[in-house]
Formats: structure tokens, sequence, C-alpha cells
């Protein structure tokens, strides 16, 4: 079983990043196999959620590669101490090494959490309609922290799609409060982070470190949050964090993807908890905010652009920050590279495939025209309030199409479906991402209709 396991373990490394492999899969073991079974030993529940969720297809795949014949894989909880020898604690995937003892490395590491972006500041954020209540409220949360009134704002939950400003501002705020009052301790750490700093301390059985370490900062701030949910005792231990800090006073300031509402697998008092104080959602840029954040980001990087192309860039980048700073970096690049000067048509040649699609001219119409023909329904159902299924797939088909095919946001996806709720847009583009994995037929019918498109 052991040399099986070896080579199990080889190909595993091949299919997956090595701070992945380091961090998931390095600690497992090969427990019991049989003709028709592997099992698998993963140290705590919440690393078996996550290895069964993320890795399992790779496990089958390895598996089969390395026996020769189709096998199952199941995963059990092995605490280390019942395993036969202690698994190698995933060390790499912190960004620094541990030069203490365990705990006191640990702690060192937590209260120094990860550095904050000294760009990302108040003042290097442009504000607009899109982004200016997220803007104040965070300027707000610094002030409320500094003043020590934190009761009313707590926690602070921001949420918005990707590439929209949240980590910025949430930077933002630490810097602000480190400038008014740096005896403070201010913890700012990706939700990732959380989690494998947590497996780390059950792993050495420093558990209560990890606690009080937490509890010894002032100011939480956990960036995507989206990443705990369903994780099991992670979770857990997250919002015992998370309610002890509150109760102390201390401020969180949280981020996510979606609303505490939206969140999924989270249990409904934990999102009400997580809702209770101020929560707040940054959307994406119009063409206004966007021209602004052109015209800050381009003199920042010492690039001149006329007005032509600025203008250009605004109207074609449209789904969120981080697409307009590539489209940026990008033009410096080759600008410098070959010591052109940025013209209209140089910048369209440089850009055109960020904004294929709009080339190809693949509209929100196009999409719902293709859909209702193909499915021979009325494009007015598409947009209308029917439930049936025969309509509502459909709608969820060129919902997903128009995400994929256009840079088209979920609010404005929303409103060309008859003004539904971007919500509505992003659960739909979610079923059928599922549904592509399981279902055949609807990925070919999908495949055709992006084919039909094109
Ligand atoms: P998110 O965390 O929402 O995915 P980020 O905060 O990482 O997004 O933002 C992506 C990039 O865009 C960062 O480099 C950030 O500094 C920049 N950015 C986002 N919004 C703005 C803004 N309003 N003004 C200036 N830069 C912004
Ligand atoms: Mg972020």
């Amino acid at each position: 079983m052991q040399e099986l396991w070896t080579q199990i373990q080889a190909e595993l490394e091949t299919a997956v990043d090595a701070a992945d492999y380091a961090s998931w899969l390095a600690p497992l073991q090969a427990m019991r196999l049989d003709d028709t079974e592997l099992s698998v030993g993963v140290p705590t529940q919440f690393m078996l959620d996550w290895v069964a969720e993320n890795y399992q297809d790779i496990f089958n795949t390895a598996v089969s590669k390395v026996s020769g014949k189709d096998m199952a894989v199941t995963f059990c909880v092995v605490p280390i101490s019942m395993a036969s020898e202690k698994p190698k604690l995933p060390d790499n995937f912190l960004p620094e090494k541990i030069e203490a003892t365990p705990e006191e490395g640990i702690e060192a590491q937590l209260l120094g959490g990860t550095a904050l972006n000294p760009l990302s500041t108040f003042k290097a954020f442009v504000t607009g309609n899109s982004n200016a209540v997220a803007y104040a409220a965070a300027s707000r949360i610094a002030e409320a922290v500094c003043a020590g009134e934190t009761a009313a704002y707590n926690p602070f939950f921001l949420h918005g799609g990707v590439g929209l400003g949240k980590t910025h501002l949430m930077h933002a705020v630490g810097w602000e409060i480190l400038a008014k009052n740096d005896k403070l301790k201010v913890l700012y750490i990706s939700a990732e982070q959380f989690l494998f700093r947590f497996i780390r301390a059950l792993q050495s059985k420093s558990t209560l470190n990890f606690k009080e370490t937490f509890r010894n900062v002032d100011v939480l701030m956990i960036d995507d949050v989206q990443f705990i949910a369903g994780k099991g005792a992670t979770q857990e231990e997250f919002f015992h964090t998370f309610n002890t800090l509150v109760s102390m006073g201390k401020q969180v300031i949280l981020t996510s993807d979606r609303s505490p509402h939206d969140l999924d697998r989270v249990e409904e008092r934990l999102k009400s908890r997580l809702g209770s104080g101020l929560t707040c959602e940054v959307h994406a840029p119009e063409v206004e905010t966007r021209l602004a954040i052109l015209e800050q980001k381009a003199a920042l990087l010492g690039l001149e652009l006329g007005r032509d192309v600025i203008e250009f860039m605004a109207q074609n980048i449209v789904s969120n920050v981080r697409e307009l700073e590539g489209a940026l970096n990008r033009l410096a690049a080759h600008a410098k590279f070959v010591g052109a000067t940025i013209t209209l048509e140089f910048a369209q040649e440089q850009l055109k495939d960020l904004f294929r699609s709009q080339a190809k001219g693949v509209t929100l119409d196009d999409i719902q025209r293709q859909v209702a023909e193909f499915y021979t329904i009325k494009i007015a159902d598409l947009h209308g309030p029917r439930r049936q299924r025969q309509i509502a797939r459909p709608r969820q088909v060129a919902m997903y199409l128009c995400k994929k095919l256009t840079t088209r946001s979920f609010p404005e996806i929303g409103r060309a479906f008859g003004g539904r709720d971007h919500t509505t847009v992003m659960h739909g583009t979610k079923a059928v991402e599922k549904l592509l994995v399981s279902d055949s037929t609807l990925a070919e019918e999908v495949r055709l209709l992006e084919r039909a498109l094109s």
C-alpha cells in the first residue's frame, strides 16, 4: 500500500500547485486499501471537507492512473495521534518562516497579519456613484475606531464583485486608523490564511494561543470571508472569534464577494449576525468613474495618454478596476518596450483581446434572441416572471452566456432580464456552471449556443 501511496502522491504533486500540495495533500495518509477502495486519512474534519470538495477528482484520476483500475477514494478523519506517523506540517503556505517556538511563532505572525499595501489608501481611492457610499462608510469606521465608538457599526461588512476595491478600502481603513493612533493593533488577514493558521493551531494543539491572539487585536480585518462559508469547524471557530471580539467592543471588518444573506452554506443565525452591523456594497464603476480612475492611474504610471485613448478604454473596459489597471499596465509595458507614443490605434491594437466580445459585437440582445430561438420560447419570457423550468432554465443559460461572452456586470445583466436583481443573475450563472459539470445534455446545448454566437 505504501508503495502505491507514494506513487499516488507523486501524481498528485504534479497535478496541483506546490503550495496547495504542501498545505492540503502532503499531510494525508493512506489508511486502508482493498481491491475497490482506497481510504485516505485526513487530520481534521475541516481538511476533509476541503480536500473532498477540491481534490476528489484529482484523487480519482491519480489513483486510477497508478492502480490501472477504477477505484473509489474515500476520506476519513484520522487525528494525528492515531496516525502511524506525524503528518508533515504544511509549512510553506506561510509567507514568513517561523523563528520562535511554534506557539510564539504563530502568535507573532498573527499579530503581524499580512502587511497593508501602501498604495491602498483613501487618498488613492477614486470615488463615484458606484463606490461613494462604501468609501464614506469605510472612513466613518476608521473614525469610529479611533474615537472608541465601534458599537454601532460592528461588523462592517463590505461586499461586491471582484476587482471593485474592497481590499483597497479595507487597507485604507487600516492605514487611517494607524495614522491616527499607532498604538492600536490592526490585524489584516485573508480568510484563507485564517483557515490555514487555524488548522496549524489544531495540528500543533495550540488553539488556545490562536484564540488568545485574536482577542488581543483592536481591529480584525478578514478579507474574502465567503471562503470560510461551509467549512465546518473552521467556520464555527471564525464565528466564535468574531462574536468574542464584537462583544469586547473590538471592530471587525469583513469583505466578501456577496452579501451576508447570500453566503452559501452558512447558518441563518450567523448570516444575520454578520449583517447586523453596517453592510455596504461596492458596485462596478460607471463610465465617469472609470475615466477618473484611468486618469489617476495613468498619472501614477507616468503614462501620458490622450483623451481619445482614455475614453476608448473607459468605454470598452467595463467590468472592474483591476481590468482597467491591467490594460494600463499593458500599455505602459508596450510603450516602454517599443518606445511608441500611445495613439488610439496603438491602444486599440494592444488591447483588442481584452474586449474581444465587444469587437465580435455579441450583445445581451443577441444572446437572448439566440437562446430564445434555440429553446423555442419567447424573448418576452426571458424578461418576464414565469418560473416554470422550461422557461427558467433557458433564462439561466442566457444569463450565464451574457456573463461569459460579454463584459457586462451582474446588475447590468439583471436589468436586461426584466429588471432582475443582480443576485438572481449570480445565482443563475452559478447554477449553470454547476450543471455543466454533471449534465452533459446541457453542456452540449451551451456549447452549441456559444458557437452560434461567436
Ligand atoms: P477587490 O478586493 O474588490 O477584488 P481590490 O481592492 O483588490 O478589489 O481592487 C483591485 C485593484 O483596483 C486594486 O489595485 C485597487 O487599488 C484598484 N482599485 C479598485 N477600486 C479603486 C478606486 N475606486 N480607485 C482607485 N483604485 C481602485
Ligand atoms: Mg479583494
